[in-house]
Order: structure tokens, then sequence, then C-alpha cells
């Protein structure tokens, strides 16, 4: 088939590169020229593993190409699926003005059959927004559907979760438009749910919500464990082990982060409002995760008495290992919060710098090359992401270097029974 993308950023080049691999003709649009420059060069403008092979290999088969032509891509295609950012807003809600901007263009470009796939994650009712303005803006009498397909890849891992999915949501009001994505996703071999627009939009809002619930819960549970001294990560495991529950997103740590949990969240819980039902379940779900960070920053004040002046590492920045996405992370929060209280902070990230320095333009931070750097006279160590990297430590080499031999373990990687045998002051998250 021959397929457009609109935005090609996490979602979009990883859906355009795996569609042209399963062998379709693919064009990625973006309106960012700086962007599609570095892509027609052969270069990624994001850290994805596997990423760069991909576009190479299908660019030099000439089943995928870029442009920032959008109105062109969309007439060369039948198929356009819409993969622009959703951000949120000051009130939780989610923008979309980039999928009505999108939706305009592709009507003021259509001269044939379209079907318009929203993959971006929108709110329920969207789809009726993109059909009405598509309807409103057209300048060629001819016919399209709308369809809604989620996307559910999660970065560092996105090609394998595009190639392999649990599942494939398919929102239809038409045969025709269901055919065409069924036969799109059938070389993936996998279970596809067929339902309304409205279905599928909620779909993907209620799957990121209950994710976000389940980290929520584990994270309540152990501020009870701390206070008894049980071990969350033991308990996380028994709960798990049950088949109803499963041990997937049960890891107690400093909360979520990302593009995608925190903005879901919040939109699902402004449109069940703005529909009329409060969702206060949700509501504390968000709480419960800023709370982490909090608890987080009384961890550090306990173990270092004040934070002014302090020298802190802190490991790690991306939102979670294998990504440089910092949108959100509760990294970026903390070290705000850290240089606010007058710490010195020292960083590193294998993926997450140069992002990480454009948006902290804060005094006060020292970019290191690796944790060894980071952790030299520092008064506290603190990870916040879990790379495989930072699993392996030379315990006797950081305890020389540390000025205080103090670990705040935000994501329970390590064995707090040896660090403290060492000499370390450790703290994880629901263990002491
Ligand atoms: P992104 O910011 O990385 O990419 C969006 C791209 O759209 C950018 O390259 C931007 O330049 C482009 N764009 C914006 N307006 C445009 C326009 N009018 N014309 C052409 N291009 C335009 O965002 P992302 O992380 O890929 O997320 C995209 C959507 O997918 C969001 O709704 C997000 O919630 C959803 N999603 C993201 C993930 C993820 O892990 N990142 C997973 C599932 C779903």
């Amino acid at each position: 088939m021959k397929i457009t993308i609109i935005g090609s950023g996490y979602v979009g080049l990883v859906t355009g590169a795996c569609f042209a691999d399963l062998g379709n003709t693919v064009i990625c649009a973006d309106n960012d020229e700086k962007k599609i420059d570095m892509l027609g060069r052969g270069e990624i403008p994001i850290y994805e593993p596997g990423l760069e092979e991909l576009v190479k290999k299908n660019k030099a088969k000439g089943r995928l190409v870029f442009t920032t032509d959008v109105k062109k891509a969309t007439r060369d295609s039948t198929v356009i699926f819409v993969c622009v950012g959703t951000p949120p807003r000051e009130d939780g809600s989610a923008d979309l003005t980039g999928i009505e901007k999108v939706s305009r263009t592709v009507a003021e470009s259509m001269d044939a059959y379209k079907l318009i796939v929203e993959k971006s994650t929108v709110p329920v009712e969207t789809g009726e927004w993109v059909k009405d303005t598509i309807n409103r803006f057209k300048t060629n009498d001819c016919d399209f559907d709308v369809a809604s397909n989620p996307e559910f890849l999660r970065e560092g891992s996105a090609i394998k979760d595009f190639m392999n999915p649990d599942r494939v949501v398919i929102g239809v009001e038409s045969e025709k438009a269901g055919e065409i994505l069924k036969a799109l996703y059938e070389p993936l071999n996998t279970k596809i749910v067929v339902t309304s627009i409205k279905g599928a939009e909620i779909i993907k809002h209620a799957s990121n919500s209950f994710l976000a619930t389940k980290i929520s819960f584990i994270n309540a549970v152990s501020n009870i464990c701390e206070k008894v001294g049980a071990d969350v990560t033991s308990v996380a495991e028994g709960i798990g082990l049950d088949r109803r529950i499963n041990t997937h997103f049960l890891k107690a740590g400093i909360g979520f982060g990302g593009s995608c949990f925190p903005k879901d969240l919040k939109a699902f819980i402004h449109i069940s409002e703005k529909l009329g039902y409060k969702f206060d379940l949700l509501k504390e779900v968000d709480r419960i995760n800023e709370m982490q960070k909090d608890l987080l920053m009384e961890k550090i004040a306990r173990l270092v008495w004040n934070i002014r002046d302090k020298e802190i590492a802190v490991w790690g920045l991306a939102f979670k290992p294998d990504t440089d996405d910092i949108r959100s992370a509760p990294a970026i929060d903390v070290i705000r919060r850290l240089v606010k209280e007058g710490a010195r902070i020292r960083v590193f990230d294998p993926a997450a710098m140069e992002r990480s320095m454009e948006e902290l333009k804060v005094e006060g931070i020292k970019w290191c090359k690796d944790i060894y750097e980071t952790s030299d006279g520092a008064d506290c160590v603190i990870l916040m992401t879990e790379w495989n990297e930072f699993k392996e430590v030379d315990w006797d080499k950081l305890k020389k270097i540390l000025r205080q031999p103090v670990i705040i373990d935000g994501r329970n990687l390590y064995d707090p029974g040896k660090l403290k045998a060492m000499g370390f002051r450790y703290a994880g998250i629901g263990r002491n």
C-alpha cells in the first residue's frame, strides 16, 4: 500500500519505518524542515534502538521517503496516518490544534478517496471533529473515511512493540476503512480489535490511565512498606504473581513520567469531566504520582540534612532507559527543585544530555561524562533512570570519590544490604 504519515516524531517515524519494512511505500511528512533535512541525510533526530538501521534499509530500497510537502504527500497516498503531537494544555486537556491543522490541510489537498487515521492519542469525540473539519474545508467532492488506530509502542522498544503488539485496535465506521486497516496489519499476525472510532479513542486513554493507576497503586503501597520496614519489591512480587494482576507496572519508584502517562491521564480526567463524569480515582493517581517527588526530596533532606550548598550527583535524566525523551521526566523536575533549594548538581545520562541542556537552562549544573565524574566530591547520589550501564557499579571506587557515601535509589536497582554493609547510607523506595 501507499501510506502517508503526517508528523514524523517518535510515533510517526517508527510507524513509517515499520510499515515500509513490511513492504509498503511510505511517505513521512513533517513541517519541521530541520527534521526532514536530517532524515533526508540519513540522520535520525531521536534516540531509539534499531531505528537508524531500519530507516537506512528502507530508504535505500526506495520504500521510505521524507518531505515537508504535506499537501503533496496527502495526494500521493490513500491512507493517511496522523501522528502529530497532542501536548497537554495548562488545564490538563489535550491541545488538538495540530490535529485540526492537519485535518484542514488534508481536506484542502484531497483529490480522491482518503482514509484518514488518527494515530495520535486524542480524547474521545476527536474523530467527530476531524470529520466535521474535513467536510467543511474539502475543496473536491471526494469520499473519505476517518478511523482511529491508537498506538501502544513504548519508547526504547518501539520497533519491537510495533512489530509484535499485544493487539491492534481499529476504530472504524465503514467496512472499507476496516478492510484497508486489517490488510495493512495482517502481516503482524496479531489479534485485531475492531470497534467504533469513539471506542478506540477511549481504549487508548483508558489503557494508559490503567497502567498509571498500577504504578501509583504500588507507590502508595511502597509508602506503607517504608513505614513498617517491609520491602516493596517482595510485596510487589507476591501481588503480581497472581495472574489476574501480573507483575508488569508494579515497580515502586519516583513516579511515572514521559510524554504519555502524565498527559493522557490528565486528558482523560479532563474529557470525563467535560462529559459530566468526575473521574476522582484518576485524580488520586495523579496526586500520588506528584507526591512521590515530594517524598524523594524529603529523603534527600533526611540523609544529607540541609540541601543548600550540597553537591548532588544525579544518575539519569530520561524518563526511562533506552530513550532520550525527557518530557515530564521526574529527574528534570527534581533537579529544578534541588537547584531552587541551593544545591549544586552534577549529572550524567547516556542519551538525554543534549535535550536536557536545552531544557534546563539553569545555573549550578555540571554536565559530566559518566557516573564517576558525576559522583566526584558529591554528598549524595540519586539514581533517577535505571539504565543498564548503571547496574554494574564499582562501589569501592565510588565510595572513595564521594564526599559522603549516600545513595538514594529511586528505582530500587541496588542491593540495600550489600551497600549498607559497605558503609553506604542507602534509601530506596518502599524499602529501607
Ligand atoms: P513528537 O513530538 O515526537 O512528534 C510529532 C511530530 O509532528 C513532530 O515531528 C512535529 O514536527 C510534527 N508536526 C506537528 N504539527 C505538524 C503539522 N501540522 N504538519 C506536519 N507535521 C507536524 O510526538 P510523538 O511522541 O511522536 O507523539 C505523537 C502522538 O502519538 C501524540 O499524540 C502522543 O500522545 C502519541 N503517542 C506517543 C507515544 C510515545 O511513546 N511517544 C506512544 C503512543 C502514542
